[in-house]
């Protein structure tokens, strides 16, 4: 069921989406070759905590970090480690929140140091996939109307959009109904109005769509082991159009 979004609740998921965005803001300054993703998530677990808010993803389903650090062919849920980032390394962070019950769920994917051309090319691409799913989030649409507009761009740029992991609604729960697929035809699924929020979030991979789980049964990489990226905002629709709620 697709729950609607009051102003009250809204403005509760304004707060945790802005703390998530101090946090990538912050993060993005941290990084550099040689820093730790264990340090990352420090760094994070602190900014949060001190927003009183709590981490959303800290002991979900087990999971042992505030935030998910995904390096270079790793696709999402990376834990957090004593590893280093080197230069021309991506890394792919995905922070969420949770203020009075509500949720912020936000990811970016950064260059450390200097990167290669065509890894650019995958940040800018995948970005801009999020920005045109996100203008399809409009009351009266329909929902895979933003799933096509990521894919289809994505695919004319020449890389590929994960299918096993999706977007999601978002609310007083971390997930919640729809799905939000990266892929898939137009004009399909439900109708969407104003008061929903969802979470959007295309993982796209320069090589194979395909993907696999590391035997730490959180890591998922790309099965070629080419590079992937991830971007993802929370965001509520509106009689006016979608309002983002992730970004600063
Ligand atoms: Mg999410």
């Amino acid at each position: 069921m697709i729950t609607l979004k009051s102003q009250r609740e809204i403005e509760l998921m304004r707060i945790a989406g802005r703390v998530v965005a101090e946090v990538l803001q912050t993060l993005e300054q941290a990084i550099r070759p040689g820093i730790t993703t264990a340090e990352l998530d420090k760094i994070a677990e602190r900014h949060i905590r001190q927003a009183n808010c709590q981490p959303a993803f800290l002991g979900y389903h087990n999971f042992p970090a505030s935030i998910c650090t995904s390096v270079n062919e790793e696709v999402v849920h990376g834990i957090p480690s004593l590893r280093r980032l080197k230069e021309g390394d991506l890394i792919s962070i995905d922070v969420g929140a949770v203020y009075q019950g509500y949720y912020g769920d936000a990811a970016a994917t950064f260059p450390v140091g200097v990167i290669d051309e065509e890894d650019q090319r995958l940040l800018a691409v995948t970005q801009e996939s999020l920005r045109r799913g996100i203008a399809k989030a409009l009351p009266g649409s329909r929902l895979t109307d933003i799933s096509h507009a990521i894919q289809s761009y994505v695919e004319e740029q020449g890389f590929s959009v994960v299918r096993d992991y999706v977007g999601h609604g978002i609310g007083n729960q971390m997930h919640e109904d729809p799905q939000v697929p990266n892929f898939g035809r137009p004009g399909r699924g439900p109708r969407l109005q104003a008061g929903m929020a969802l979470a959007i979030e295309p993982m796209v991979n320069r090589g194979t769509w395909q993907v696999e789980t590391l035997q730490d049964n959180w890591t998922v990489v790309t099965k070629d082991r080419q590079r992937s990226a991830h971007f993802e905002h929370t965001i509520v629709i509106t009689a006016d159009g979608p309002e983002v709620l992730t970004a600063l």
